[in-house]
């Protein structure tokens, strides 16, 4: 059998190369403004809130609510072919900010808006590590 194509994977340059460098030492960070605190992701160098360009990857708790999603039932990569149907799903964060992920305990038949969870690692190649979702216990 051949070897399974390898799935896309994020360029690690520049601040993006950062965020995925905490990832790989299974950090969630974010970079949050030092000037107003706000909170932000996708990385960039200014902050949108106050125009400040002074930051610092500040720790996130992991812990987050499921935003959205949608179901690919089509792989739109051949390394996605084994996965479908499955779920890209937007996490809002505790900090506020939205990340794109998958929820990999959760088939996409029991997603549920606001479902608690929280971050986990996928060390998909030594060099590339991916936050991921796992389900967790809500918070009453
Ligand atoms: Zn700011």
């Amino acid at each position: 059998m051949a070897d399974a194509p390898t799935p896309p994977l994020p360029t690690l340059a520049g601040l993006a190369g950062e965020f995925y460098g905490w990832c790989k030492k299974h950090e969630l960070r974010f970079q949050r403004c030092t000037a107003c605190g706000t909170w932000r992701h996708v990385p960039r160098e200014l902050c949108a809130a106050c125009g400040s360009w002074d930051w610092e990857w500040a720790r996130s708790s992991g812990r987050g609510r499921v935003f959205t999603w949608t179901v690919a039932v089509r792989a739109m990569h051949p390394a996605f072919q084994h996965a479908v149907p499955y779920a890209p799903v937007v996490v809002e964060m505790e900090e506020g900010v939205r990340i794109l992920s998958r929820v990999t305990d959760c088939p996409p038949d029991a997603l549920e808006v606001g479902m608690p969870v929280a971050v986990a690692f996928d060390d998909v190649t030594q060099e590339v590590t991916l936050p991921t979702f796992r389900r967790a216990p809500r918070e009453e």
